[in-house]
């Protein structure tokens, strides 16, 4: 019988340490045990929410339903040939713990996505992404819960439709399936993807054919702590606001005015820098409503020193997408999820 708690404070389970009340909390180990919670969500008429490490969600201040947290564990070998290998995962390892055991294993893949925070589950949902690399370049596929059939399927890397901080479980089929295991197939074969600043450094080690995975790995740890704050010492979900992406005509004009302002082409669009616009508007180390501020080495970063509410997040965040709009005609969307 898993144990289901009502009035559960959420503030230790959010990075952003959102005081909240959940109505009902549980965790859940097995599939069995999930089910059970599906069932009591079932019977009580409640909304069922899917919680990970709480490294991308903002719980509001009261969440009515059930909250779950997914803690499923194990990672196997489900293919090992001379090149590759296949690692199923279960949802509720540790992303950067599997790193760090890729690395040590001298595979191939996710190395420049070391020290993220959350569990392996939610790593599809937005498609986490750093130095150059994304989950997609690596995920097979992923077994889920399908909360409409209440059935087990697997889904393809197609169909999890992932783009840039994008997926079917954040998009067209948000709410509708538990991931329970992430398939990822990695490389025995040095693929190292060193093109972002920082890390271009260590292609002479490349070249004489003496880097390993852990030593990117090394590498973007030491640029990540240089520059993030750790959310232990300092409440934070990571990157606030998504880089946006805007069409090229919308670009034009905002580059005819700011042709500084730091972009890429992406497609037919254009991406530019959302920590550059809030830094022109003055935001970075600027304390907004509740103290929120947006962190003082990298103004995307929306830290909670003072232990604001999500009243106030929402006043500051507002603040932020009005005045970036209204300099640059460009609405910022929030990365982080809404719990509630
Ligand atoms: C300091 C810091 C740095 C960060 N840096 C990066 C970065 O470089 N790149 C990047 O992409 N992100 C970054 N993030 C964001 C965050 O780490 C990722 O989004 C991470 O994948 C969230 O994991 P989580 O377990 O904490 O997810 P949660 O916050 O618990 O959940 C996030 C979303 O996923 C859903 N979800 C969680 N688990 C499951 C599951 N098993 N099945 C279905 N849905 C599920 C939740 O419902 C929610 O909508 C950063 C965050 C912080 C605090």
């Amino acid at each position: 019988m898993i144990e289901i708690e009502s009035n559960v404070n959420l503030k230790q389970l959010n990075t952003m340490a959102l005081a909240s009340i959940a109505e009902y909390y549980c965790a859940v180990h097995s599939v069995a045990e999930l089910t059970e919670a599906i069932d009591f969500a079932q019977r009580e008429a409640l909304a069922l929410h899917i919680l990970g490490e709480g490294s991308n969600t903002l719980p509001v201040s009261h969440v009515s339903g059930l909250s779950c947290r997914v803690a499923l564990k194990g990672i196997e070998i489900v293919q090992d040939s001379q090149d590759t290998v296949i690692l199923r995962v279960a949802s509720g390892e540790n992303w950067h713990q599997l790193v760090a055991h890729t690395v040590n294993n001298r595979w191939w893949g996710i190395e420049n996505l070391a020290l993220i925070p959350g569990a392996v589950g939610a790593a599809p949902v937005q498609n986490i992404g750093a130095y150059g690399v994304e989950i997609a370049d690596v995920l097979l596929a992923v077994e889920v819960f399908d909360l409409q059939t209440l059935t087990q399927r697997t889904l393809s890397k197609a169909e999890c439709e992932l783009s840039y901080r994008e997926s079917t479980f954040k998009g067209n089929d948000r709410g509708r399936f538990v991931i329970l295991q992430v398939l990822l197939e990695l490389s025995k074969i040095a693929k190292p993807v060193l093109s972002y600043a920082g890390l271009s450094e260590l292609a002479v080690l490349a070249d004489r054919e003496a880097l390993s995975a852990s030593r990117v790995a090394e590498r973007v740890i030491e640029l990540r702590s240089a520059k993030l704050p750790n959310p232990t010492e300092l409440p934070n979900s990571g990157s606030y606001f998504k880089n946006p992406i805007v069409a090229r005509s919308v670009a034009d004009s905002l580059l005819e005015n700011f042709p500084q302002a730091p972009h890429w082409v992406v497609g037919q669009e254009v991406k530019f820098a959302a920590a550059w616009l809030m830094d022109q508007c003055g935001f970075r180390g600027t304390e907004l409503a509740g103290g929120f501020q947006p962190y003082h080495l990298q103004a995307l970063v929306m830290t909670n020193p003072k232990g604001g509410s999500y009243r106030d997040l929402l006043r500051a965040e507002t603040e932020v997408i009005r005045t970036v709009a209204s300099r640059f005609g460009i609405t910022l969307e929030r990365e982080p999820q809404l719990l509630g």
